[in-house]
């Protein structure tokens, strides 16, 4: 994998290029059940036209009345990305036409957005923290979704479903700070986490509850911004670094031929791994956007934006110094607050009592690993964390050792007993009884003449060897550090 620290440089015909990225996503705010400006319900893979209300279908004197969730999700949002949250904000609409908008508008906020300046910043390497950066955000502003168009096969006839119409999104615009396809594959997951961590939007890309439209330029270093072109609606986080790659790669070449870029809107095709032109770029102006008359601005009190921050968890960042600050190490922080579910599991697991290093470990490895294994997600863990903090516990206080710990795991993932009981019930219980472990050292050595001849004569190497047939020999159940003191007694 190339490092994704390296500075990221396009080399042309004519001399090096840097590619500069502003992302603007659209997150959709699951947190509510219904529309921003109507009660129709929101829930994915609904029937076609099921969840359309008379608001959202533009029927003639329906009025819009904001939802009151929507704009707390929104402030929530703000507040996790450091942002300013502005009291007085208003809607705007945004005017176009298309079969899939019945209003002929779409409500947005334009002049006066509901949230400010933000930043998130994005770690390339977790084992340091040099290669952190902080990516500025613009705004956050709320507004509606569109429907969706749908063809049939022989592209005789079109659809429409009007099940989106309407449903809140927050669009979160960063600032062109990113520079290349790794720090905006970054921002992405991170964005992502907190604001799953948040609650405010599932970051689902499949489901298109978060989109990018990705805007990429190129430069000399050192120069002024170039012409931006922006690729609409890429929903992964893959597609969006490709989108990158390939989009830098095109206006490299373009320039060095003598061409000029122009300000334009493309679309990626994810079969091809290229982008392609949809329409040149339209400017705010063509819009004809207006302060929207049905709505009246947004004032927030400040006992409200005072709610919306006290009720915010503990975040990416916050919790990944915690972690780090009780003995875990920077790339187990990293990886165990990636993701908010995995954050919650190991929340659990410490409150039951495991020891934080110990338990850090244990999972990047073993839990890991089994749910790798049985294709299962954090969400669907078959160990609850007050087991998983009895079986390590049991580790901790020597009961049983670690290479036994995994056997017992298993059993537990099969069986669903509890790690204490397996070990009573099987008889697993480690034994420091050194006569029952003097006689297994005694037995291994005399059955390897030859290796401890090697030993002695200088082959320090193969005392590992005998650790190992010795805890073979007591079916694991020795404890090994008594097993290294009688070896050691015997050979040295
Ligand atoms: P619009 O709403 O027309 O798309 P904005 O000014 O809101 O335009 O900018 C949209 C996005 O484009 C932002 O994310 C911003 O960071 C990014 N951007 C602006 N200029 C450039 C540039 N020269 N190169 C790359 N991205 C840019
Ligand atoms: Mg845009």
């Amino acid at each position: 994998m190339a490092d994704a620290t390296a500075p990221f440089c396009i080399s042309g015909a004519t001399g090096e290029w840097e590619v500069v990225v502003g992302l603007e996503v659209h997150a959709q705010i699951t947190a509510t059940a219904s529309k921003l400006f109507s009660g129709a319900a929101t829930a994915y893979g609904a029937e076609p036209n099921t969840q359309v209300s008379l608001v959202d279908a533009a029927m003639p004197g329906m009025l819009p009345v904001p939802n009151r969730e929507c704009i707390r999700q929104a402030v929530r949002t703000g507040l996790a990305l450091d942002a300013v949250i502005n009291r007085w904000s208003r809607f705007d609409r945004k005017n176009y036409f298309y079969a899939d908008l019945p209003q002929g508008y779409q409500i947005s906020q334009l002049f006066h957005p509901l949230v400010g300046e933000g930043e998130v910043e994005i770690l390339l390497d977790e084992n340091d923290e040099a290669t952190a950066r902080r990516i500025g955000i613009e705004r956050i502003h709320v507004e509606q979704d569109a429907g969706k168009l749908m063809h049939d096969q022989h592209a005789t006839m079109s659809y429409v479903d009007l099940n989106r119409c309407g449903v809140a999104l927050m669009e979160i615009v960063s600032r062109p700070d990113m520079r290349s396809p790794a720090e905006a594959g970054a921002y992405l997951r991170k964005l992502r986490a907190i604001l799953r961590y948040v609650g405010s939007c599932d970051g689902n890309m499949e489901e298109g509850s978060m989109r990018a439209d990705v805007n990429v330029s190129v430069r000399r270093p050192g120069e002024p911004f170039g012409t931006r072109t922006e690729t609409k609606n890429v929903n992964s986080v893959r597609f969006v670094m490709a989108t990158i790659e390939h989009e830098a790669r095109r206006q490299v070449d373009l320039i060095e031929e003598g061409g000029t870029i122009v300000q334009e809107t493309r679309l990626f095709d994810p079969d091809r791994g290229v982008t392609r032109a949809l329409r040149s770029k339209e400017d705010a102006h063509d819009y004809r956007y207006f302060p929207d008359p049905d709505l009246l601005p947004l004032e927030l009190d400040e006992a409200f934006v005072e709610e919306c921050r006290a009720s915010l968890p503990e975040l990416p960042d916050a919790k990944r110094k915690r972690y780090e600050g009780v003995g875990i190490t920077p790339y187990n922080a990293a990886v165990l607050t990636a993701e908010v579910e995995t954050a919650r599991w190991f929340d659990a697991l410490l409150e039951a009592g495991a020891a934080p290093a110990q338990a850090a470990n244990w999972v990047a490895a073993e839990l890991f690993g089994a749910l790798n294994r049985l294709g299962k997600s954090m969400e669907e863990c078959p160990v609850a964390p007050a087991s998983a903090s009895e079986l390590l516990g049991l580790v901790a206080d020597k009961t049983i050792s670690t290479t036994l710990s995994k056997q017992v795991f298993e059993i537990m993932l099969e069986t669903g007993e509890g790690a204490a009981e397996i070990v009573e019930k099987r008889g697993l219980k480690q034994t420091s009884d050194t006569g029952a472990i003097d006689a297994a050292v005694d037995q291994v050595l005399a059955a390897n003449t030859d290796k401890v001849e090697q030993y002695k004569s200088g082959k320090p190497q193969l005392f590992g060897f005998f650790v190992g047939e010795v805890m073979k020999a007591m079916a694991g159940k020795a404890n090994p550090q008594v097993v290294n003191e009688r070896l050691r007694a015997k050979l040295d």
